[in-house]
């Protein structure tokens, strides 16, 4: 409890990492392999939240036009782009593409593809090639950016969102009505105590609110 006590302070400061909360997280919730790259972290963080709370979250920003604060919401899935064609034949061979993140190199090709390794490695140079700038230019990728509308000045903006606070904030959109909720679902539903609510970080709260209500839902 004491180091739960620490970390919800740490919480609060702005230098609380997503290696910190993976960290907490991986015992429970996650299978979090440490070797997943930064991007992937963040994505396994808002997926998280999608999943648990909402797939839609508020950013707020401010207009560099009129200088006036923006609320907009934004639906997590979104960020993950779909490749135009999902697959490719060459001789005869299907190479489909695989969900990666990654940045794609000479050496992680197969990595992006259904096919092993060594399979890739036997490929001749110019099908290598062929597979290369297929996946190249079709494979899933991430776009953190948003472009809207300023309420007030109707002029357009784009507001890129990946920033890793705003990630470790949209684990934790309590307002005093939505905890009050929180606090009854867990207690009454997922049979906490009031004492365990109160103890957990508000990350922790809204995963932990998410699988009781998933739990309430298939029970019914
Ligand atoms: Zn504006």
């Amino acid at each position: 409890m004491q180091e739960k006590n620490i970390l919800l302070k740490l919480e609060l400061q702005p230098n609380t990492t997503l290696d910190e909360v993976l960290d907490i997280l991986s015992d429970n919730i996650i299978g979090y392999d440490e070797s997943f790259s930064y991007i992937e972290k963040k994505l396994v963080l808002l997926m998280l939240r999608s999943y648990s709370i909402s797939e839609k979250v508020t950013i707020n920003f401010k207009c560099p036009h009129c200088n006036r604060v923006n609320d907009q919401s934004i639906t997590i899935n979104d960020i993950i782009k779909e490749p135009s064609q999902q697959s490719v034949d060459i001789k005869g061979v299907e190479y489909k593409v695989k969900f990666c993140v990654d940045e794609l190199t000479q050496e992680n090709l197969h990595a992006f593809t259904h096919h092993s390794e060594d399979e890739i490695d036997e490929l001749s140079n110019k099908d290598f090639e062929v597979l290369f700038n297929f996946i190249n230019d079709n494979r899933y990728m991430l776009d953190f950016t948003y472009v809207c509308k300023c309420f007030s000045c109707k002029e357009s903006v784009v507001q890129c969102f990946d920033d890793e606070q705003f990630i470790l904030k949209s684990l934790s959109e309590d307002d005093v009505m939505s905890l009050y909720n929180t606090v009854n679902d867990l207690v009454f539903h997922g049979r906490y105590s009031k004492y365990d609510v109160d103890n957990m970080l508000p990350f922790e709260r809204n995963i932990f609110l998410g699988l009781v209500l998933e739990t309430i839902n298939k029970l019914k």
